[in-house]
């Protein structure tokens, strides 16, 4: 059994320990239990501590029926320095370790202005390297959002106390608290005064301050209730940062100010949504000339680079031109394609050529059949027996 050294505080982030037992597990892995240790193992939502034992990487902590487990890279190195009665120092990684501790307790303080404002439950919480999500069982719309941001930075600021703590058992009964699900052993409670008193045996700040600040940055409704993704401190700041600079470079491409680029956006889009109509038209009117030129012939035959209905328009002028149908397809080796006649003729025996030779796929009914397929031009004019 490993002794968990400073289980109220996590404050321990370096400390000297000895390897019990090794275990090779899969994935490439060994776990190494140790008689004490201070990382926090993954659970409720978050992964584990990440460092060293000597100059063995820890990857994750993870309770597991064999025990503790500190995950490491099963090598024969590894395997060597981390023989069972090897004495060892150990080093929690420690941005890791801070950057998870503000996005937690940032989550108790969210979790404790929804409960107050809301009476909605934490029924979720996910933490890791790449996000933070928080879910909750009630609709919180985009104003009910920024009131929780308002007040969570509110209390951020005021720097209060996180308290963690073993209540007595008058206190069990006495007091008031969030809980996820029920707990297995000694509980703990965490209270930030005012704001939140909750059920929690992760590594948290010691005052709200160090959270620095919380924003929602996404929200999305979720199983009748709401899914929130949040940043705090550092990792706010980095996403700041390169949202920021994006919306820089856009100012500087757009000469417009920081605050008007989606105005500008929007302007030049709906601007290319008018050019890109009307140079449409323009080839249409070009491709319609082209079919009224054409001399009339048995087939019809075209390869064009325009868009579907553009290319249905030409070829129904085109099959004007045709004794027997009209071909017209898209450029490139992947190519949309439409089969079209103006008289009886039978287009299935065509079709079914297409179909062999060129891999075409689609159908149609009558006079229209159309898909796609992957063909050079020769080998399509073979196909249609030009
Ligand atoms: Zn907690």
């Amino acid at each position: 059994m490993t002794t968990h050294l400073d289980p109220l505080r996590y404050a321990t982030l370096s400390f000297d320990c000895e390897v019990k037992s090794l275990y090779t597990l899969e994935d490439g892995l060994l776990g190494v239990v140790l008689d004490r240790t201070a990382f926090f193992p993954q659970g409720g939502g978050q992964t584990g501590d990440r460092g060293t034992l000597g100059d063995c990487i820890v990857e994750n902590v993870e309770i597991r029926p064999q025990g503790t487990l500190h995950l490491v890279k099963n090598c024969e190195e590894t395997v060597q320095k981390l023989a069972p009665g090897t004495h060892l120092h150990a080093e929690i990684d420690r941005d890791k370790r801070f950057s998870d501790v503000q996005q937690h307790s940032g989550e108790h303080i969210l979790s404790g202005v929804v409960h107050r404002l809301f009476g909605y439950r934490n029924v979720g919480f996910h933490l890791s390297d790449q996000e933070v999500t928080v879910d909750f069982d009630g609709i919180l719309t985009e104003n009910d959002i920024c009131k929780v941001e308002d007040l969570v930075n509110e209390a951020i600021w005021k720097n209060l106390p996180i308290r963690p703590f073993f209540p007595t058992e008058e206190e069990k009964d006495r007091l008031c608290y969030r809980s996820k699900k029920d707990v297995e052993g000694p509980l703990r409670l965490v209270e930030i005064e005012g704001v939140d008193l909750c059920a929690c045996c992760a590594p948290h700040a010691a005052r709200t301050g160090e959270i620095g600040a919380l924003r929602v940055i996404r929200s999305e409704k979720n199983k009748g209730g709401t899914r929130l993704w949040i940043l705090c401190g550092r990792r706010l700041l980095a996403d700041t940062r390169q949202k920021l600079e994006q919306n820089r470079l856009v100012s500087t491409l757009l000469s417009a100010k920081q605050t008007e680029t989606a105005a500008y956006v929007q302007k030049l889009r709906d601007e290319h949504l008018a050019l890109q109509y009307e140079a449409t038209g323009l080839r249409r009117r070009m491709l319609q000339a082209e079919a009224d030129a054409a001399p009339v012939r048995p087939v019809q035959f075209a390869a064009v680079d325009t868009d579907p209905d553009t290319l249905l328009f030409f070829a129904d002028r085109l099959a004007a031109k045709a004794e027997r149908f009209a071909f017209c397809c898209t450029a490139g080796d992947d190519r949309r394609f439409i089969l079209l006649t103006k008289t009886d003729f039978d287009l299935q025996p065509v079709m079914q050529r297409l179909r062999e030779r060129c891999g075409a796929r689609g159908g149609g009914r009558g006079g229209v059949m159309q898909g796609s397929l992957k063909a050079t031009e020769a080998a399509l004019r073979a196909a249609l027996e030009l």
